[in-house]
């Protein structure tokens, strides 16, 4: 029988374009009690779910650490200890003896 289920999860686009809103919770409470219900049937786009969480955490996490070092310079910075961690593992405890 093909009775259309008041229920029935919306379209996986519909499902996306609503997913940042979802996130943020800028949502109303029965368009996100679908996307929710869709994302339980719905395999990729809980994993674009997933994904868009993910995100969100680093990006807010990166924000509220109010890091002095410019990100830039962090990623420089453990370039060379990597460098420092080489040439030590290249000297080697041989040299010492
Ligand atoms: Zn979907």
């Amino acid at each position: 029988m093909a009775t259309q289920d008041p229920n029935e999860p919306q379209d996986c686009s519909d499902v996306l374009e609503a997913l940042y809103l979802f996130i943020d919770d800028e949502i109303d409470v029965a368009n996100s009690r679908l996307i929710r219900q869709h994302l339980e049937a719905c395999a990729p786009c809980l994993e674009k779910y997933d994904l868009e969480q993910i995100v969100r955490t680093l990006v807010a996490r990166s924000c509220t650490e109010r890091a002095p070092v410019p990100l830039r310079e962090r990623v420089l910075l453990s370039i060379r200890e990597v460098q420092v961690q080489i040439s030590v593992d290249e000297r080697g405890p041989g040299s010492a003896f």
